[in-house]
């Protein structure tokens, strides 16, 4: 990934995804917001604990830096399933989001945004139907499907195709840290089949194996035909300097936003 600045803003963006001209998108870190504490400080997230009036000013801000009106922004409630929904123009709906794991649209200006501290997002675009997908996907979401559900509904409801797709797997915790036990290596076993390039051994002194969430989202995403696809290998419990982390962090911290928007330009 490149790595980009505004102001205090650090973000980072896929090189494929670059050098698309159709779509704007960036991967936010926790660097040039305005919370403290354990949120310090471009916290994104609402239902965290921080004040609400300065996450309202850090979903500004991450806006501002793609240059995106943030009242158009569309998200979801993101409650580790598999389910998506399609972005409309019109007035943004008052009220919660809808629950919802997978975004998509095919209409300009309409930025989709999803919020992380661990989980995988991934971003997918397609540019010969000029449609753009977003998809949230922890160890639950990755075995429920969440990224193949957004590239299925992509396919249903703009015709895609899925060679045509360039995807994306963002910044999550990495195989290095991400330590699972029983019940999530049989949930990755019974989707996933043979393991042996997803969960591996215990290293250090640790007792608990590892799950490759990467490698994982990879699988799945090439297994519906999707061929172009990057992964940034960043590990968020690696980097707490400028990602948010749920497990190194135990809880205790904020969301990182990203975004993806057709056009603007
Ligand atoms: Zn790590």
């Amino acid at each position: 990934m490149q790595k980009h600045h505004f102001n205090q803003i650090v973000y980072y963006q896929f090189e494929t995804l670059t050098a698309q001209q159709g779509i704007l998108h960036g991967v936010f870190t926790r660097k040039g917001g305005v919370s403290e504490g354990v949120f310090d400080s471009l916290n994104v997230g609402s239902t965290v604990g921080d004040d609400q009036d300065r996450v309202i000013a850090n979903r500004q801000r991450m806006a501002e830096a793609l240059s995106v009106d943030e009242a158009d922004t569309r998200t979801t409630w993101q409650v580790h399933g598999a389910d998506v929904v399609r972005a409309l123009p019109g007035d943004r709906p008052g009220g919660p989001p809808p629950k919802a794991d997978g975004i998509i649209t095919n209409v300009k200006e309409l930025p989709l945004v999803m919020r992380f501290a661990d989980c995988v997002p991934i971003f997918l675009y397609d540019p010969s139907k000029n449609a753009i997908g977003l998809a949230h996907a922890g160890w639950r979401g990755t075995v429920a499907g969440a990224g193949i559900a957004v590239v299925t509904a992509m396919m249903k409801v703009y015709g895609s195709q899925p060679e045509n797709i360039i995807a994306g797997v963002g910044p999550s915790i990495g195989p290095c840290c991400y330590e699972v036990g029983p019940e999530v290596i049989h949930a990755i076993t019974e989707t996933f089949g043979n393991v042996n390039d997803l969960i591996h051994a215990p290293n250090g002194n640790g007792v608990r194996s590892h799950l490759d969430l990467w490698a994982a989202n990879e699988r799945a995403l090439r297994g519906v035909g999707i061929q172009h696809i990057e992964v940034a290998r960043m590990c968020t419990s690696c980097n707490t300097h400028e990602f948010y982390s749920h497990r190194r962090e135990q809880g205790k911290t904020g969301r990182f936003g990203v975004l993806i928007s057709l056009g603007g330009e």
